[in-house]
């Protein structure tokens, strides 16, 4: 097991579509990738991880969206999701993001939808998602897509965040 560097926006990695993983890559490496990454997730701690987040441009996530209530841990580690189905009903969540640090926003989700996935050995699997769980699985798959909360926000809030970053960096860079 292993923590991977989790990568902070704006880097061209999280603005990037992800590619399918091959037929070839699965197998012992892809199963200790999604380990890592769920150990990484625990460790941050988040409830949703994307291989773009540790700059990885492949599409695999691991979610565990169970700790905002009383349910027991599921995780999930999924590659090349999809959504099948997807509900008409809308919900809204106050979202955050482990690349896009102190950055909070409400997006319009899915409330019901249905993914279809692989797992590190290749086999299928299915589940209906909704609510909470759902909207993780969403804000996850826009990483697969290259798109970040920042994308969602409207221009002044997302300029007025870049400028922010741009002077942390260079403070960052001075004191080295
Ligand atoms: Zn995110």
């Amino acid at each position: 097991m292993a923590l991977l560097p989790i990568i902070e926006a704006p880097h061209p990695t999280l603005s990037k579509k992800a590619r399918e993983v091959n037929p070839d890559e699965f197998g012992p490496a892809l199963v200790q990738l999604l380990d890592d990454m769920a150990e990484t997730m625990y460790d941050a701690p988040g409830v949703g991880l994307a291989a773009p987040q540790v700059d990885d441009s492949r599409r695999i996530l691991v979610a565990d969206p169970s700790n905002n209530d009383d349910n027991a841990p599921t995780l999930y580690k999924m590659v090349n999701p999809t959504i099948i189905s997807k509900s008409a009903e809308l919900i809204s969540y106050e979202e955050s993001c482990l690349s896009v640090p102190e950055f909070y926003l409400n997006v319009k989700r899915f409330q019901e939808i249905t993914v279809e996935w692989k797992d590190g050995m290749g086999i299928t699997h299915r589940e209906v998602f909704s609510g909470f769980p759902s909207i993780v699985l969403q804000h996850e798959m826009d990483h697969l897509e290259g798109i970040t909360l920042l994308d969602k926000s409207s221009k002044f809030k997302r300029s007025r965040y870049m400028s922010k970053v741009k002077k942390q960096r260079k403070k960052a860079k001075a004191r080295k």
